[in-house]
């Protein structure tokens, strides 16, 4: 194999006639010819076709899945060839969901990547999430030193206010003779009385064993049985020691809140089951910017000093009415320099005057009235238009006055807290994007895979369900979103 060029013999893809032709490798080549000469037949057709189709088949068959099939090209060989990506010519969307990384679908191989390696943490304490079976669990128990004193213990009660007389009467009845209660130890044949306002944590001893490898099985009954009582979590107690927790399901032994099997489109902010739900994968939220609307504070509000859609001073407006009737109100004047008005005036002004009434006064050419109303205040009232509005005119208009702010709940990053909590080497895909594209490249040379993350990367057991439309990530050759 050639390692200094790309070596392509007998392309014959649409309209190219048999051709050889060697590309030189690491260098910046420009294809150029006539139109429908066949450039993109030998660049993407062919030399991209065939690299990602060695791409792809490299993968496990249940990466393959998500990647979709790509066809032989019809040429006799290339050589010199690593996995290939392409970056297709695209008119700029003004989609404020696409970015860069979604538009070339490089972000597609990374959601993948994030799907088959990453570690899922508790979004509430940060604590690594590890589904772990009843085997796993039992080796793990067994490493204990022999002689170490055990309790298998089911949680069935955290933290819950109440009584729990029927919990006890269950236990007893299926035949358990020990419980813990708030880390003690009680017989199920004495008298348990809890006090009924306070929160009671209550397991199930379900087993007490010295450890010695004989046990093996034994130990394995009993945690399936602790298991099953406390819906996947296990409590193991080193008698005199502390406690440790396994869960089976994908969910915080502490803060439960089961997570999905990771998949791609967990990732992906364009997808309701990545997206952050309060800026619906946004990240950003718009507002009314303050500093928009009162470019030049030096100006008086008379002088036109607040320019809002709505807002403007001249003429006998409604607007004006609003105005002096705040002025009468709180006692300043309209021909002062907005900068030099108390800060609490230019809050009503702007953000309204709750429950207090204004007086306002209509004059017109068939006499004056006088009614009382609230004013919501300027900011309020352009927001809740441009939430109203169906005129594409307005919503543009007032959009001019607006900036956009980052969402609270995902800081911005546009992703749930779930899917931010995955993380490969130590971060999460978020801040993976956050790289620039050198930083990027020293981290993933620098990853060291786990033995699972490799075992996960190129064989991976069959999913219970094949991978939804949501959850492919390229069809025909473009993507499901961009
Ligand atoms: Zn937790
Ligand atoms: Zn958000």
């Amino acid at each position: 194999m050639s390692e200094k060029n790309i070596v392509v013999k007998g392309a014959r893809e649409h309209n190219l006639k048999n051709i050889d032709v060697t590309i030189p490798r690491d260098k910046l080549v420009v294809i150029t010819g006539l139109s429908g000469s066949g450039k993109s037949s030998l660049a993407f057709d062919t030399i991209y076709a065939e690299g990602r189709r060695r791409y792809v088949e490299s993968l496990s068959s249940y990466a393959r899945m998500f990647l979709g099939q790509v066809d032989k090209p019809d040429v006799d060989s290339i050589d010199g060839l690593s996995p290939a990506i392409s970056i297709d010519q695209k008119t700029t969307s003004q989609n404020p969901r696409s970015t860069v990384g979604t538009v070339t679908e490089i972000y597609d191989y990374l959601r993948l990547l994030y799907a088959r390696i990453g570690t899922p943490h508790c979004p509430v304490c940060g604590r690594a999430i590890e589904q772990q079976s009843i085997d796993q669990i039992v080796d793990q128990v067994l490493e204990f030193e022999e002689g170490t004193k055990l309790l298998i213990l089911a949680p069935i009660v955290k933290a819950k206010k109440g009584e729990h007389a029927k919990i006890f009467e269950k236990a007893r009845k299926d035949g358990y003779t020990r419980v813990r209660v708030d880390g003690e130890i009680y017989t199920l044949d004495e008298e348990i009385t809890l006090e009924k306002n306070k929160k009671h944590t209550i397991e199930i001893v379900v087993d007490r064993l010295v450890i010695k490898p004989s046990i093996r099985s034994r130990l394995a009954d009993s945690i399936e049985t602790a298991s099953k009582l406390a819906d996947g979590i296990t409590v193991v107690n080193v008698i005199g020691d502390k406690d440790y927790i396994f869960s089976q399901k994908y969910a915080c032994p502490i803060h439960g809140g089961s997570m999905d099997e990771l998949s791609p489109r967990m990732f992906s902010f364009n997808n309701p089951a990545g997206a952050c739900p309060k800026c619906t994968g946004l990240g950003v939220f718009m507002k009314i910017d303050e500093a928009l609307i009162i470019p030049d504070s030096t100006k008086s509000i008379r002088q036109g000093g607040i320019k809002a859609s709505g807002w403007a001073m001249e003429g006998s407006t409604i607007a004006l009415m609003y105005m002096e009737s705040l002025s009468e109100k709180y006692g300043f004047s309209l021909d002062t320099p907005i900068c030099e008005l108390p800060k609490d005036v230019i809050h009503k002004v702007l953000y309204g005057t709750g429950t207090e009434r204004l007086k306002l006064v209509r004059r017109s050419e068939y006499g004056s009235g006088t009614y009382e109303t609230t004013f919501e205040g300027i900011v309020n009232n352009l927001e809740r238009r441009f939430r109203e509005t169906k005129s594409a005119w307005i919503k543009e208009e007032i959009e001019s006055y607006m900036s956009s702010i980052p969402c609270d709940e995902c800081a911005g990053k546009r992703l749930s807290r779930e899917s931010l909590s995955v993380t490969v080497g130590g971060i999460n895909i978020s801040e993976f994007c956050d790289f620039s594209i050198v930083e990027a490249l020293n981290f993933l040379d620098e990853l060291e895979l786990s033995e699972r993350g490799v075992r996960h990367a190129v064989r991976r057991r069959k999913p219970a369900y094949p991978p939804r439309d949501a959850d492919r990530l390229v069809s025909n050759g473009s993507p499901v979103y961009s």
